[in-house]
């Protein structure tokens, strides 16, 4: 069976496959706003585009382009495209950006001095294989090493590998195969076919990766609040449901606390909004410090945050709240303003069920209590003796 490709046919394809991609992301980019990985990316279409187009004249025009320009070309879309897969995953830095002018700098340098010293095919094969590695070697290694990267991330980043161990054994071997380079033979169709592959994997796994980026970012919108950095209430609610079954699975008390601080609109009306602001971001920080590991915090809203405590009785409930009031007002932090809290509490006995909303109500009640009786405290919601409690709804 014959493998051998007509490598000017094959060239065709791949400045066809790249010139089709300029178009999509032509297309994609208008109306968006100016992406700095998509930017690279296209910026990598183009220059491999170019570089393959060139190169496909080869013995047509002059070497000049076909050979320099197009080198250069191809090294510059190796290096923007690693540069757009390193900001689909979160892992370039302005030192990455230095790396990569030095690195490309010398592939370009180093492939032009073999050109006026060993201006053979094999060496300049070997030296454009070698670039190409090197260039790809820094995108592959984080996607695979990357802390709670994802399995398309890894699967990516071991293509990605394999192509630039598979670049770097043609850099080693292709000094010692006589090729030529469009001369169809099975190593000149297998090192087409990982270019195709590569401009497979990079059109596709960039793709993929931009959108599981956009992802994280849409879920962090919507779970966060963006002021505190903390969850915001609709998450909140979510995770507290969660951690009352499991407490009611255990058979757990569990208590939860409504927080308000005292005359907040005082500190907006004396110090400035953005002074609020600055105040809700320390708060939310010194709540954190006050709490247990397995302890939920959320903003409900305003000036009003929520904590569950999971396997916490009235005691322990009341230690922590105490901590929490505490923290609150002694600490001045990183702002010359000292302010205090309120909280109301309810303590939901081991074995017994009432839905969150209805904790909420009475934890609503309790911080009522607690700026009635005059504020900077906690106060509980006890059951009224007017008002038994259901069979199975018991509140300490
Ligand atoms: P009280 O002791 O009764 O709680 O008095 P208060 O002044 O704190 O009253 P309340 O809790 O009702 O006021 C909440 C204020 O919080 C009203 C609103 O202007 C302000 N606020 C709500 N959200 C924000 C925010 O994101 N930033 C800032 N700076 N202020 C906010
Ligand atoms: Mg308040």
């Amino acid at each position: 069976m014959n493998f051998d490709l007509d490598m000017r046919t094959a060239f065709v394809f791949l400045v066809a496959g790249h010139l089709f991609t300029i178009i999509l992301i032509t297309t994609y980019r208008f109306g968006q706003n100016k992406d700095q990985a998509v930017n690279a990316f296209y910026g990598a279409k183009w220059m491999q585009a170019a570089g393959w187009g060139l190169a496909m004249f080869r013995g047509g025009i002059s070497d000049i382009f076909t050979v320099s320009v197009a080198n250069t070309a191809l090294f510059l879309g190796a290096a923007l495209e690693a540069i757009a897969l390193l900001r689909a995953i979160d892992a370039f830095h302005r030192k990455t950006l230095r790396f990569y002018i030095g690195l490309t700098t010398f592939c370009i340098l180093a492939f032009h001095i073999i050109l006026v010293v060993a201006n053979t095919e094999k060496h300049r094969i070997a030296m454009g294989s070698f670039g190409m590695s090197l260039l790809l070697i820094l995108p592959a290694v984080r996607m695979l090493t990357k802390k709670n990267g994802s399995v398309l991330m890894k699967v990516t980043g071991g293509i990605y590998c394999l192509i630039a161990v598979g670049a770097m054994i043609r850099a080693m071997i292709s000094p010692y195969v006589t090729v030529t380079f469009f001369e169809p033979n099975l190593y000149q169709a297998l090192s087409f076919l990982s270019i195709f592959l590569l401009m497979f994997v990079g059109n596709t796994g960039f793709v993929l990766l931009s959108k599981e980026k956009s992802d994280r970012e849409l879920h962090k919108l919507a779970s966060f609040d963006d002021l505190t950095g903390i969850w915001n209430r609709r998450t909140f609610i979510l995770e507290a449901k969660k951690a009352i079954k499991d407490c009611q699975g255990k058979g757990e008390a569990f208590s939860f606390l409504l927080m308000d601080i005292d005359h907040f609109k005082l500190i907006n009306d004396n110090y400035g909004h953005d002074t609020g602001d600055m105040v809700l971001q320390e708060y939310a920080s010194k709540l954190k410090g006050a709490l247990r590991d397995q302890d939920l915090l959320g903003r409900y809203g305003g000036d009003e945050f929520a904590v569950m405590l999971p396997c916490a009785d009235e005691k322990r409930s009341d230690e922590i709240a105490e901590n929490i009031r505490r923290s609150v007002e002694q600490a001045y932090g990183k702002l010359p303003i000292s302010y205090t809290l309120s909280i109301g509490m309810v303590t939901v006995a081991a074995d017994f069920m009432i839905p969150l909303d209805k904790i909420y109500k009475l934890s609503d009640k309790a911080l009522y209590k607690a700026k009635q009786e005059g504020r900077n405290r906690a106060a509980r919601y006890l059951e009224d003796p007017a008002e038994p409690s259901s069979g199975s709804t018991k509140v300490v």
